[in-house]
């Protein structure tokens, strides 16, 4: 007779069952205590005997590794894998994410063998294909921005960060002003990479403040502007999901000063198509392909940050680029007497990403990219048309953006925490918004639903909100204390698990 296994005990769940499964819902310890150690998954000959030129540093004791037959090791992998929670599996409302559909053409496409396994060593003459996807792509991304340049290659939005400042940098260092023009001016609301790619630069950061009305005025940036400041980096529309209305003064006041306009453009989702950040008077923006054109991200799975630059920044743009020369398109690898700042990575970037964001750009065209934004912001202002008679909105009542945020002010006396109304998403099988982020909001959930939500699946999204906010209201203390109730584990100490993380399995 076998014991009801040890972990189960650990887990004060309502029912309780003898396995620890619920349903179809099964338990999965780790791999190591499934496995033992002395018992092996698989038969292997013992290897003949081999004169060892380790000089003494071979292995003295045994591996260590859990022996697992090959079903078992499946069974381990696909019920982890049933844990995750997707994009593919429901909502996912992760505001400043933008988790939306990733259309399946996009995959297809990606696979194509001519793109998959395409090697960056091969010779250029092999992949005329994919540096026209690439040429093609870049024509897409200055013609939605009506920018001058486009640097493809770096990984992600906090890297194509990296590579505008740097291009600001070496535009600073051309001019001779390195040693007095050191300041990043960035808002208070602004994504934590912004500061961090400042600084990471040598910048010091100066806090632009934020109007009551959660946005940037020009007079604040006016207050703040010197002979010193390097650039500004604003997002637009910014992390409260408001429009920027001063942009156009502020990118004046910026240049008029010598400074140079950083745009965040992780929101693009919100205005592709239909408004040009070139417009706006700005001089490098990054785009995160994985957000805005819809490729899987998220878990740190690959994304693409190309950053679109002004006249005045492209020459100081990184390698390689690509050049036309005739009838063949040439990667041209080193600066040769460009005024190029240098190299963000070993080869050209994603070219998968490239693939899926071209793919999605040509099979919605250009009026099908200003559709998808257009509803995207129709879908945050139907959640927040739908909700604002039970949770409070920190700004009044403006229109929002691609994303709608509210505050914990509603909660009041309810005994109930922003963290605590979350975990209660979880038990009715919602992933939770963004939550205590932007930090400017007092207990800020952040929603961003994406266009690729039905009305009936906003609808249900909604409903739910509403039952729990009611709750909340009529003191239902334990659906909040206690939730998650259903999950697989319920709430974990997260500051013990960020200060003494345990990495490593021991047997001990
Ligand atoms: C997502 C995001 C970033 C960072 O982009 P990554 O691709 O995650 O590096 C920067 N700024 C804003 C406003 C974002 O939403």
């Amino acid at each position: 007779m076998l014991d009801r296994p040890a972990h189960i005990d650990d887990m004060d769940e309502t029912p309780a069952t003898f396995t620890g499964n619920r349903g179809l819902d099964l338990e999965e310890p780790l791999l190591f205590e499934i496995g033992r150690i002395d018992a092996t998954g698989v038969d292997v000959d013992e290897p003949p005997p081999a004169q060892t030129r380790l000089g003494g540093l071979e292995r003295k004791g045994a591996i260590g590794l859990p022996g697992l037959t090959e079903p078992e090791t499946m069974r381990h992998y696909v019920r982890l894998s049933r844990k995750n929670y997707s994009i593919d599996a429901g909502l996912y409302p992760l505001g400043s994410c933008t988790m939306k559909h990733n259309p399946r053409l996009n995959e297809k496409v990606a696979r194509f063998d001519g793109f998959a396994d395409a090697h960056p060593l091969q010779p250029v003459s092999t992949v005329q294909g994919a540096l026209e996807l690439m040429q093609t792509l870049s024509h897409w991304l200055m013609t939605l921005t009506n920018m001058h340049a486009v640097a493809l290659s770096p990984k992600a939005g906090a890297h194509g960060e990296l590579c505008g400042l740097m291009a600001i940098k070496a535009a600073i260092a051309a001019a001779g002003e390195s040693e007095t023009r050191n300041v990043v001016l960035i808002p208070q609301s602004a994504h934590g990479t912004n500061p961090a790619s400042a600084a990471f630069l040598g910048f010091s950061v100066r806090v632009v403040p934020a109007a009551p009305d959660g946005t940037v005025r020009a007079e604040a940036v006016k207050e703040v502007i010197g002979p010193d400041v390097a650039a500004i980096m604003l997002t637009n529309p910014n992390t409260c999901g408001l429009f920027e209305r001063d942009i156009v003064e502020i990118a004046r006041v910026v240049h008029e000063a010598g400074g140079y306009f950083y745009c965040d453009g992780a929101n693009f989702n919100a205005i592709a198509g239909v408004l040009r950040p070139g417009d706006f008077g700005i001089d490098a923006m990054h785009i995160n392909l994985h957000k805005t054109f819809s490729t899987p991200h998220g878990g740190g799975g690959p994304g693409a940050g190309p950053v679109v630059l002004s006249e005045r920044l492209a020459p100081f743009a990184p390698v390689p680029f690509i050049r036309r020369e005739g009838e063949t398109l040439r990667l041209v690898e080193h600066a040769e007497g460009t005024q190029s700042f240098g190299r963000m990575t070993a080869f050209h970037g994603q070219m998968g990403m490239f693939v899926r964001a071209l793919a999605y750009m040509l099979a919605h065209g250009a009026d099908g990219v200003a559709q998808a934004s257009k509803d995207a912001v129709l879908a945050a202002n139907y959640l927040r048309a739908s909700l604002r008679d039970v949770m409070s909105q920190p700004f009044g009542d403006r229109v929002c953006m691609h994303e709608v945020l509210f505050d914990d002010a509603w909660l009041k006396g309810t005994g109930v925490t922003t963290l605590d109304f979350a975990k209660a998403m979880i038990d009715e099988g919602y992933h939770p918004m963004t939550i205590y982020f932007p930090l400017v909001v007092h207990g800020a959930m952040l929603i961003e639903p994406t266009e690729s939500e039905s009305k009936a699946s906003l609808d249900l999204f909604i409903a739910t909100l509403r039952d729990l906010a009611k709750s909340a209201h009529e003191g239902d203390a334990q659906r909040f204390a206690q939730a998650p109730r259903l999950a697989p584990r319920r709430r974990v100490d997260e500051t013990l698990a960020a200060r003494k993380p345990v990495l490593r399995w021991s047997a001990a």
